[in-house]
């Protein structure tokens, strides 16, 4: 950014405070979506350095899967929570590529992503596509994509129109997610033998993930990971 640019900036900021999701205090130039502070203290899950960790435990048994993770814990109570609605219906996505991106510099080292060939984020059905304008989980893909230097295949196609997940029970969300997902007949080829990492924004019962990773694994000799940006405590 050339000096004008900063200091245009600089000086939007006092006009028209950009505000933190999390705690609502104003942005300085240098944090782009949430605080220095906030970001810190953001409540890291580090499953990753964990051997079967719990939201590898919630797809045993269910659906064959490599490695899982999610970033941050979730819960509704919590200020952090703020950063997933903002994301998803604030229309704020772009911070969700920017925290992706950061996870991913910030996990790298544990080995999380270690040979991962692509990126495939869940897809969000057309109908819904349509009334929020893009789909978050297309931004978390991008995100992980600019740190790690993978390519992103929307290789999923969303084949049921379901309502809200959150207003369902259990039981119902994961008959509900039952075949909603599909391989776009033509990402087979290009997908056969890959390590796919499947990109969501939050787990909570993990019946869209499940889904998801059925309908890929489809593929001769696909492996799936999973990574979300949050997870419910699932222990
Ligand atoms: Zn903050």
């Amino acid at each position: 950014m050339n000096k004008l640019a900063e200091w245009g900036k600089a000086l939007a900021d006092v006009f028209m405070p950009r505000l933190c999701p999390v705690c609502g205090n104003a942005l300085v130039a240098d944090e782009p979506y949430i605080c220095r502070a906030c970001l810190a203290a953001l409540p890291r899950t580090h499953l990753e350095d964990i051997d079967f960790n719990t939201m590898e435990q919630l797809f045993a048994g269910k659906v064959p899967i490599e490695r899982a993770t999610g970033y941050f814990y979730y819960q509704k109570s919590s200020p952090y929570a703020q950063i997933l609605f903002d994301i998803k219906y604030r229309h704020c996505p772009e911070m969700g590529q920017w925290l992706t991106a950061h996870a991913a510099r910030d996990l790298r080292a544990s080995g999380f992503f270690d040979d991962v060939d692509v990126i495939v984020p869940v897809p969000l059905h057309p109908s819904k596509l349509a009334k929020r304008g893009y789909n978050q989980s297309d931004y978390l893909a991008r995100g992980l994509s600019q740190t790690l230097g993978l390519p992103v295949v929307n290789a999923l196609l969303s084949t049921h129109a379901h309502g809200s997940q959150t207003r369902r029970g259990a039981t119902d969300r994961w008959l509900n997610a039952q075949h909603a997902y599909a391989l776009r007949s033509s990402h087979g080829r290009q997908l056969a033998n890959k390590h796919i990492l499947l990109v969501d924004d939050v787990v909570t019962t993990g019946a869209t993930l499940e889904a998801c990773s059925h309908a890929l694994l489809t593929v001769a000799g696909v492996r799936v990971s999973l990574f979300t940006l949050a997870t419910a405590r699932l222990d």
